[in-house]
């Protein structure tokens, strides 16, 4: 079998996510036989450098041999038990660990099975948690222009990125946007911590008048990773903390895709010293293995919905595969990791790599800006440098950037015209430097 036959096969049965199937007429899949660390090889034995961690999934590499092991080991013994009225030492294990892990304060772990499931869950939970103490008025959540929550109605309620979520407005519940705290567009020498505050004086102020009516405000912390990969400051966060207390509204963090190391913390959040009330994770949770998702919450949180039976307050939400125990395992192995490898400390210097390998970058007369938090890194591509005048979507332009990434083996999967990096965790230099030199011709071809 070569890429040929299983791309022609593929092609006549499956429909493939977030893609216009026409456009295999001219391009054909990426067939891919088997993965080795950062490398994915394909049929014909093509190798590509996995840049972007498979959608921002995989931490330690693919056919991790510590992960492979840990899921043989359960494999042997369980490979899925329903999690209501059962449980496994898999699903306590990691609920432990997550506790222990996450900010202070965070007491309970509840588990979905990936990420916009945990988005809804946490939406359901505030909602139902205003509503157990009487609060029949709070109906309503905050959502951050330029944001993004995954893909499920509820969850695309939420974000606001119009290529995933115009064509779907009349089915879904009207929420309030606030102004993005999104650096790209502070005034020249305007800092980072300067814009943020700026922008979130705009959201004191909308909760200042709808406090009464909403149950939460949802951010992704630090990265607005499916928005281009937009930036801000953590002292969005911490305004944001103090302010949802001050208000009586709750905060959810969406540390999908920014949790697990990815912005240069173990979590997004503790860069701002705060505790959600609800902190969702996913993505980077089974370090790419197998999916799962997790919504950690307060103690507060959980009592309220502890009563009697009869009194309806309980939370009655689940989904079949919710806990998985290889899923659970494989997120296990993981956190291991972590400690194994002193992490953190190696992707900080790997992080310093990638912001050398991409600084020329910044001189090209069609990049916009360079701009990094820890493991993400983004060039945003526009026509007009100076004007900061996007190209016409319809050019296209980061789609040759991911054709001539193939051809040499990068995979790079540029967001419209925003070209990045988001590598697994076991990059070496090298590969980073090649990472950052096909990028350079990519878009190099790309805006000539
Ligand atoms: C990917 C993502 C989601 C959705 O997760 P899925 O597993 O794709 O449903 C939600 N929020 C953020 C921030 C994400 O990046």
């Amino acid at each position: 079998m070569g890429n040929r036959q299983l791309a022609q096969r593929d092609q006549s049965v499956i429909w493939h996510p977030c893609t216009q199937m026409k456009d295999h007429e001219c391009q054909a899949v990426t067939p891919i036989r088997c993965g080795q660390g950062v490398w994915l090889e394909d049929f014909d034995g093509k190798r590509y450098l996995d840049a972007i961690s498979s959608w921002w999934v995989n931490l330690f590499g693919h056919a991790n041999p510590y992960i492979n092991a840990a899921l043989r080991g359960q494999l042997e013994r369980l490979e899925h038990v329903l999690l209501a009225g059962f449980t496994h030492e898999p699903a306590v294990n990691l609920a432990e660990r997550l506790l222990e892990l996450a900010p202070v304060g965070l007491s309970r772990c509840f588990y979905a099975d990936n990420g916009s499931s945990a988005v809804e869950v946490a939406l359901k939970m505030s909602f139902h948690y205003w509503r157990n103490g009487g609060q029949l008025q709070k109906t309503r959540f905050i959502t951050l222009e330029n944001s993004y929550h995954g893909e499920t109605l509820g969850a695309l309620a939420v974000g606001d990125v119009d290529l995933y979520k115009k064509t779907y407005a009349p089915l879904l519940m009207e929420v309030i946007t606030a102004p993005s705290p999104d650096c790209y567009h502070r005034e020249p020498g305007e800092s980072w911590e300067a814009y943020s505050s700026r922008r979130f004086l705009e959201l004191e102020h909308i909760l200042a008048e709808h406090a009464d009516e909403i149950c939460a405000v949802i951010v992704e912390p630090l990265v607005q990773c499916a928005g281009s990969m937009r930036m801000y400051d953590p002292i969005y966060l911490s305004l944001l903390r103090e302010a949802c207390d001050r208000f009586g509204v709750h905060l959810i963090a969406d540390e999908i895709a920014v949790g697990f190391g990815r912005t240069g913390t173990l979590f997004a959040c503790e860069q701002a010293g705060i505790t959600p009330d609800f902190l969702c994770l996913s993505k980077g949770l089974t370090g790419g293995y197998l999916p799962l998702s997790a919504v950690l919450t307060s103690d507060t949180i959980y009592r309220a919905f502890y009563a009697d039976y009869t009194t309806q307050k309980a939370f009655l939400h689940s989904h079949s595969y919710t806990g998985n125990a290889l899923a659970c395992t494989a997120g296990l192995a993981s956190l291991d990791l972590f400690g194994k490898e002193d992490v953190l400390n190696r992707n900080r210097e790997l992080a310093r790599l990638m912001g050398d390998a991409a600084a020329p970058f910044a001189d090209h007369p069609h990049v916009a800006e360079v701009r990094q938090t820890g493991m993400i890194l983004a060039i945003e591509l526009v026509k007009d440098k100076l004007a900061r005048e996007p190209y016409d979507w319809r050019e296209r332009r980061g789609l040759a950037v991911y054709r001539h990434g193939l051809e040499r083996g990068v995979l790079l999967r540029p967001l419209g015209d925003v070209v990045y990096f988001m590598p697994p965790y076991v990059i070496t230099p090298e590969e980073i430097d090649l990472m950052a030199e096909v990028a350079f011709e990519g878009i190099e071809l790309a805006t000539t």
